[in-house]
């Protein structure tokens, strides 16, 4: 048996599946935006490991980020005891760049523990329990997140889940007056990523922050797809000029590292002090790697230009694709989708591209929406060529 055929075989009968179809494309190594499978075939990431790789694969000054801090230590204590240089550096750098009632930040492992922590972080400093959410949201898969995660079809296998959640439509602002005065946070996606790039309408965004100022509730951003460069800015609310009580992340922070993280006030972090100290707490959060990683990232997604290229990015990806053969192209930045009229073409379209070398993807609520979401240093003749491959294969689905 050679070694190619018993990692597939090890694959399928060890490692548990979720997916009745994975894609099972077996990898050698990643470079920039390309990926190279054991067959010897190389493919543009055009989805970044799922708005992970903004940089490219392995970017060189994360690498060498990794390296220096593998020769220094490892773990070395639960999370918040020691001073450990990589998160001290990380998070002032992050400090200096978000508005100043998110200066301080507690690092976690991943999307959905950042998100956990943000709503227990309501609830303590409010001392209430009822949680707003939004339909066809997606905030992750662990219980708590889970249970403000807009779409049924996930969370009924899962009930009974946390109580007291009130989901609301998203942009329409009819509904808001269900946040109250026994409302401990208000969690929302500014721009709802799996539920299939839909951007939050500014007016609206304005009036759910007034809502919660009048209440007294916190509002929580999850910006752990939209976080760290996808849409043109560091945060997504930053288009907005509509500022969380607490903001989420992960995803893209680590430049390939798993990190998450939540960022809020000092006075709101006060509830994780007292009644009792230690009340939540996580033995890997922030962990040197991550966070050395998490702030080579940082520093290169700061300098001119890099984030900027989204901009560019959006407009490339809508001048070409619009209006050719598709119902529409959406979202912001390299947060992008493209919105096709059936399941068929959109399954069609994302096969022939993958045939052709680019790998493409859905959203998790919607199968008749292609994701696009390209790592920011994508050079523009290698766009071109992709934006070439897509529109051939979208051509070829609806032939077929
Ligand atoms: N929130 C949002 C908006 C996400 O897109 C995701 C991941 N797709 C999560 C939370 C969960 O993140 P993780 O998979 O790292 O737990």
């Amino acid at each position: 048996m050679n070694k190619s055929t018993s990692n597939r075989d090890s694959f399928y009968g060890h490692i548990a599946q979720t997916s009745d179809a994975p894609m099972g494309l077996e990898i050698s190594h990643a470079e920039g935006p390309w990926l190279y499978t054991t067959d010897g075939r190389r493919y543009v990431d055009f989805i970044s490991g799922i708005a992970v790789s903004s940089l490219g694969h392995r970017h060189p000054e994360v690498v060498d980020a990794i390296r220096n801090q593998l020769d220094r230590h490892l773990h070395v204590m639960v999370y918040g005891e020691f001073i450990q240089k990589p998160q001290a550096e990380f998070a002032s750098l992050l400090a200096s760049r978000l508005p100043s009632n998110l200066d301080r930040i507690y690092l976690v492992n991943s999307g959905t523990e950042a998100n956990e922590g943000a709503l227990k972080l309501a609830k303590k400093h409010t001392g209430r329990s009822r949680l707003v959410a939004f339909r066809n949201s997606y905030h992750g898969d662990t219980h708590g997140s889970l249970s403000v995660t807009g779409r049924d079809i996930y969370r009924d296998p899962y009930l009974p889940l946390l109580p007291g959640v009130t989901f609301l439509d998203f942009n329409d602002p009819s509904g808001l007056g269900n946040i109250d005065e026994d409302t401990a946070a208000v969690i929302l996606e500014p721009i709802q990523g799996e539920g299939g790039i839909i951007e939050a309408d500014p007016q609206w965004l304005e009036k759910v922050r007034e809502r919660c100022d009048e209440t007294g509730s916190l509002l929580i951003f999850d910006e752990i797809q939209s976080g760290f460069g996808r849409t043109g800015k560091l945060f997504a609310f930053m288009h907005y000029g509509v500022v969380p009580d607490i903001l989420c992340m992960a995803k893209a922070m680590g430049g390939g590292l798993p990190i998450g993280g939540f960022a809020s006030s000092g006075a709101i972090f006060e509830a994780f002090r007292h009644d009792p100290p230690l009340n939540h707490v996580t033995t890997f959060g922030g962990h040197p790697l991550s966070c050395a990683a998490a702030l080579a990232n940082l520093q290169v997604l700061l300098r001119p230009g890099v984030m900027e290229r989204a901009a560019a990015i959006e407009s490339r990806v809508k001048e070409t694709i619009r209006g050719k053969g598709v119902v529409g192209v959406r979202g912001k930045g390299a947060m992008l989708g493209m919105q096709l009229e059936s399941y068929e073409i959109t399954r069609k379209t994302v096969e022939f591209a993958l045939e052709r070398g680019v790998l493409l993807g859905w959203t998790l609520h919607s199968n008749t929406l292609v994701r696009l979401a390209p790592p920011l240093i994508i050079d523009d003749d290698l766009l071109g060529e992709v934006l070439q491959i897509i529109l051939e294969s979208l051509g070829r689905a609806h032939q077929n």
